[in-house]
């Protein structure tokens, strides 16, 4: 599957095999980007083989797109963005273009970006008119003096800084729709489809760390909503020499934790490995009756999935090849 998505990119699959988490030697590694398309429940029985096949695919296509910034040398911070775009643009992500509705059958969507060099960050919450929220994200951070827009100013900045706008509808599809529907009716909390988010996180080639996470909420949000994922320091979290983190789940319970800020700081102050520090958030966010999961990197570039929900759409690459997950055992 990999090899043909690589194909039809134009690019040579033969020099990228599959390896696993434990196989990849983060020593010999300059440069590594880890991404994850949502967490949630995702059973094998509910997956048909072309879903599945799809969603490799997509998680592939948005390995290679960042792997192609750190490749060239590029930044993590590009990386990420550059991995996350094609997320955005594809419906099966719940992240810009399939974005899931809110209780008004409409679209509001999240995004930030943080940069581990500087602990530059930006972030959009509650965009309805910008096609790829990430960009307005990085657009806050680079262009303007501020860390968070909202609203209405969040989508006047995209376009004053002459990002592309479409209208709310442009973010639909049957699908959602459909999920919006049934969880109206069920208010059924666990629906394999009510939640879902984007992420990436890298190491470039000077050891550069950063992150970046994008998502259109929770199905059947109430307006006005805002879930975890734009906020600095609860689902995205980069800091040079520490970890880059970005998280996906119940945003409020993600919200109360600060989770990714404070699996860094576990790293930071208490030396504990990304593993345990990322198993120690979840844990608090599980006491409180959240679920989601996390992707955690060090600064050497080792890296963890670790979600409390039945599966996670997930992958790594880096200079000795790729790997994609989507279930809890894999
Ligand atoms: N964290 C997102 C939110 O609460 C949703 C998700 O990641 O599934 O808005």
């Amino acid at each position: 599957m990999f090899r043909s998505v690589l194909a039809s990119l134009g690019l040579a699959a033969a020099l990228i095999t599959p390896v696993s988490a434990q196989e990849a030697p983060t020593e010999t590694s300059e440069w590594r980007l880890v991404i994850h398309g949502g967490a949630g429940v995702i059973l094998r029985e509910n997956l048909s083989e072309e879903q599945e096949a799809a969603y490799r695919a997509g998680l592939e296509v948005a390995l290679e797109r960042g792997a192609a910034v750190l490749r060239e040398g590029g930044s993590a911070v590009d990386a990420v963005q550059a991995a996350v775009i094609p997320m955005e643009n594809n419906p099966l992500f719940n992240a810009g273009f399939g974005a899931v509705f809110t209780a008004a059958a409409e679209h509001e969507l999240d995004a930030s970006i943080m940069d581990g060099r500087d602990r530059n960050a930006g972030s959009v919450a509650g965009v309805r008119y910008t096609k790829n929220p990430i960009l307005a994200a990085r657009a806050v951070m680079d262009q303007s003096e501020h860390v968070m827009f909202a609203g209405k100013g969040a989508d006047a900045f995209a376009a004053q800084v002459g990002l592309e706008l479409v209208n709310n509808d442009f973010f639909d599809t049957d699908r959602r729709r459909r999920s919006l529907e049934k969880v109206l009716k069920s208010r059924e909390r666990t629906d394999a489809d009510r939640h879902g988010t984007v992420g990436a996180i890298a190491v470039d080639a000077e050891g550069n760390l950063a992150a970046a996470t994008t998502t259109g909420g929770m199905t059947a949000k109430a307006a006005g909503r805002v879930g975890d994922t734009p906020l600095i320091g609860a689902a995205t979290y980069a800091q040079n020499g520490v970890c880059a983190v970005s998280s996906t789940g119940h945003g409020e319970y993600f919200i109360r934790v600060a989770v990714a800020k404070t699996i860094c700081a576990e790293m930071e102050l208490a030396g504990a490995s990304a593993k345990d520090a990322a198993q120690s958030a979840l844990d608090q966010v599980a006491e409180l009756g959240g679920d989601g999961g996390v992707i955690v990197m060090d600064a050497d570039g080792h890296y963890e999935y670790v979600f409390n929900s039945a599966g996670m759409y997930r992958g790594m690459i880096d200079p000795n090849g790729f790997e994609t997950a989507i279930f809890e055992a894999e």
